[in-house]
């Protein structure tokens, strides 16, 4: 049966094969995707509002009172993610403490990882369970190819924020990999990088649901996935997947692509 709600930033739940039974969150929840890429894979469609800079998008008190009107649910994670990179909201951290005083599930966010190197941000993403933090390039030229970074972004420190982060962070970290073709034959120079980061998860992705490129075969990653032995690594297509009923189907594909329509 599908449920209509009123609820303007969170969506779902949706049934992750990350993270199981996921509520979401949107701190941005404008009508215009937010990021600082514009990956050639993003469900979301272009990047229309380019920005770097953190700033306060959605009161903190407004997610606050969402949560409190949501119906019962089980839930394994709430997580934060939604139209646009979820760092970019400087109140994070406040939405995080907020949500830890009434909810006991497992917070999560997942990011691009380029606010990554600002210490604010590592401290935001500290006071999370887990953080999906992306890694889909082995260098300057692949980093602009697949993930289309605005023009200041450098490689270098995006390896070295998540590697910060990697240091200051008890919680579970997983680097989350798209491969398109654009970086399929990469894989083994970012199976490298990835080794080096301490992550205690490595999830490898290609794009299920409806995006401006075609996922890779399965037999695809499961060649790619060899470069990663010895690491810990899932891959989309070897997971569970369920179809859950989300609060509000046209506002969950709006945020999060359309689900329904998983090859
Ligand atoms: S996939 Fe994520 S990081 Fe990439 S453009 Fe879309 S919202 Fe931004």
């Amino acid at each position: 049966m599908r449920v209509e709600s009123n609820f303007k930033y969170i969506y779902g739940p949706v049934y992750s094969w990350r993270l199981g039974m996921s509520l979401g969150i949107d701190p941005l929840s404008d009508k215009s995707k937010i990021c600082n890429m514009d990956c050639v894979y993003c469900q979301l469609g272009k990047t229309v509002y380019w920005s770097h800079q953190r700033q306060d998008f959605v009161s903190v008190s407004a997610i606050i009172d969402e949560i409190k009107a949501l119906p019962e649910m089980k839930l394994d994670y709430i997580t934060f993610s939604g139209r646009g990179e979820p760092t970019l909201a400087a109140n994070l951290g406040d939405m995080i403490r907020g949500i830890r005083k009434i909810r006991s599930e497992k917070i999560a966010v997942i990011t691009n990882s380029i606010l990554l190197d600002d210490v604010q941000v590592r401290k935001d993403l500290c006071l999370t369970d887990f953080v999906l933090a992306k890694l889909d390039a082995c260098d300057e030229e692949t980093l602009k190819s697949v993930d289309k970074v605005m023009q200041d972004v450098s490689f270098q420190k995006v390896v070295a924020g998540i590697k910060k982060f990697r240091e200051d962070f008890k919680g579970k970290l997983a680097l989350q990999i798209m491969f398109v073709a654009a970086n399929k034959n990469f894989a083994s120079q970012i199976a490298m990088i990835a080794a080096d980061l301490g992550a205690d998860e490595i999830e490898l992705n290609t794009p299920l649901r409806p995006s401006g490129v075609e996922p890779l075969l399965p037999e695809e990653l499961l060649e790619i996935k060899k470069f990663f032995n010895g690491q810990n690594v899932k891959t989309v297509y070897e997971l569970e997947r369920k179809k859950v009923v989300p609060l509000n189907e046209r506002d969950t594909i709006k945020r999060h692509g359309n689900y329904k329509k998983q090859k």
